[in-house]
């Protein structure tokens, strides 16, 4: 009994290493691997940290939750980045890179490639989401990529196009409510844009970047080229 256990042990440690050879074969060759369309190739970073200990707590809580898997890592990082970017967390700059992503992923475009004009208007917090579609896109002002387009009714939408292919996405009206009464609601109770909103407002982001599916909150319409 004693022996089959003892052998039983030799065998898993024999796996593990195993295991972890073929694991870290396989990273380094990643490291050499063109990134896939929907894929965000990192420039200066190989990637994103994935263990819950290197984010900040509600963001750890976010990792331990298996966020990152839901929704996958190209989407991951377009929030986090953002966020950092950014300099605050929000919900409207989580949607605009949770859209960004779709986009690239309806239009199987890569980065710094995709055509934007954006119907947010430039007045925030709406107009947060511009710098989530900037991050997630890499189509940024500098490049000329981006443009807002003043409407007379702002809202959480754009039109992307890639190799003629055109696509307008809008947040659904039923996840734009739930937002508003988020907002109202944390106005009424904090005040406009005290440290104490700003609080309550990043607690409802981080439930939006675990909620939100991108393949479910925009209407997706394929447009003319
Ligand atoms: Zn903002």
């Amino acid at each position: 009994m004693n022996m089959l256990r003892i052998a039983k042990t030799v065998f898993l440690l024999i796996a593990c290493y195993f295991g972890m050879v073929v694991q870290s074969v396989a990273h380094e060759a990643g490291d050499a691997v063109k990134p896939a369309c929907g894929d965000r190739p990192f420039l200066v970073l190989k990637a994103l940290p994935s263990e819950a200990s290197s984010y900040r707590s509600r963001a750890g809580e976010l990792v331990r939750a298996g966020i990152p898997e839901r929704f996958g890592h190209e989407e991951w990082a377009a929030v986090v980045l953002t966020n950092e970017v950014h300099q605050h967390v929000g919900i409207y700059t989580i949607l605009g890179a949770k859209m960004g992503v779709r986009a690239r992923e309806i239009l199987e475009a890569p980065t710094r490639a995709v055509n934007v004009i954006v119907e947010t208007g430039s007045l925030p917090p709406m107009s947060c989401a511009i710098d989530g579609l900037q991050v997630s896109l890499g189509s940024t002002l500098a490049q000329d990529l981006i443009h807002v387009r003043s409407v007379a009714h702002p809202q959480v939408a754009g039109v992307f196009e890639y190799k003629g292919h055109r696509v307008r996405l809008s947040l659904k009206p039923e996840f734009q409510k739930q937002v508003d009464d988020t907002i109202s609601a944390t106005v009424k109770e904090c005040g406009d844009l005290t440290p104490a909103y700003f609080e309550r407002v990043e607690v409802a982001s981080y439930r939006v970047w675990a909620e939100f599916d991108r393949s479910a909150i925009f209407v997706e319409e394929e447009l003319k080229p």
